[in-house]
């Protein structure tokens, strides 16, 4: 079985981001990027899947400018097999992205598609989802756990106050949370080798897929800047102050 592990170029999650001046969305000339995530936890599951000897191969897949090429080569450098690049710009939508990756999909047929639940740069949380009901396949979202048996996937899902373990047909799309594991860093032999993994091209032409925007961002703001606290001596003042000055009770 062939793996699928769509892996988005994103800003590093230590970066702290800056809103753009003309507001139009975030600063990403030189920011430090890296892969989201949630998808080097795709890469690190499919990765254990096949050491158990539960898939032969895993492809990784990332729609963007040409450096969304070293994400996949990081991903290489981990383990995975080889790569395909789609160039994009990096703002293509969720939906356009699930279209991609599900004609992906219908060419290399694979038995899973294991992806982030979001991408840390728009918070979506919607590829997975769509990529599922494009392909008519089977979808489990939030895994914290996955297991594969007799063209099924058991998967344990964080949900509101609890867990909730589902069993669904392969082939399936998952989408990984943060407690399913933690990543492997890359063994400087590993990097060497992923130099020589193969990295094929795909164009948005090849795959027919219409990615004009269909959503208009109005405006990015910055959050708003918090008020410092104040030190209150007692209880009494506290719930005076409550009742007088913020008006909560
Ligand atoms: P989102 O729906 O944007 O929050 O993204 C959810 C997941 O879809 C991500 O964790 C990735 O696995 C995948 N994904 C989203 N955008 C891309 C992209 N441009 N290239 C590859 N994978 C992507």
């Amino acid at each position: 079985m062939k793996i699928l592990v769509p892996v988005k170029r994103v800003i590093d999650y230590n970066v702290k981001v800056r809103v753009k001046q003309d507001q139009t969305g975030v600063e990403l000339n030189n920011v430090k990027m890296a892969m989201n995530p949630f998808d080097e936890i795709a890469v690190e599951q499919a990765l254990r899947l096949k050491e158990a000897g539960k898939a032969e191969e895993i492809v990784l897949v990332s729609i963007g400018p040409t450096q969304a090429q070293e994400t996949i080569r990081t991903g290489l450098a981990m383990g995975a097999d080889r790569g395909i690049y789609i160039d994009a710009p990096h703002e293509t939508e969720p939906l356009s992205v699930a279209k991609l990756l599900a004609g992906v999909a219908k060419k290399e047929n694979p038995g899973l598609i294991i992806c982030g639940k979001q991408a840390i740069d728009d918070d979506s949380n919607q590829t997975g989802q769509m990529m599922s009901a494009i392909l008519g396949w089977s979808q489990a979202t939030f895994a914290s756990s996955v297991s594969l048996a007799n063209g099924s996937a058991t998967i344990v899902r964080e949900i509101d106050g609890g867990l909730e373990t589902i069993k669904v047909k392969m082939p399936a799309v998952i989408t990984v949370d943060l407690r399913l594991n933690e990543p492997r860093y890359a063994s400087l032999p590993n990097i060497m080798k992923a130099k020589k993994k193969p990295i094929d091209t795909l164009t948005v032409e090849e795959l027919g897929v219409d990615i004009k925007p269909r959503l208009s961002v109005i405006k990015v703001e910055e959050p708003a800047t918090r008020e410092a606290g104040v030190k209150v001596s007692s209880v009494t003042e506290l719930i005076e102050k409550l009742k007088e000055e913020v008006k909560v009770i």
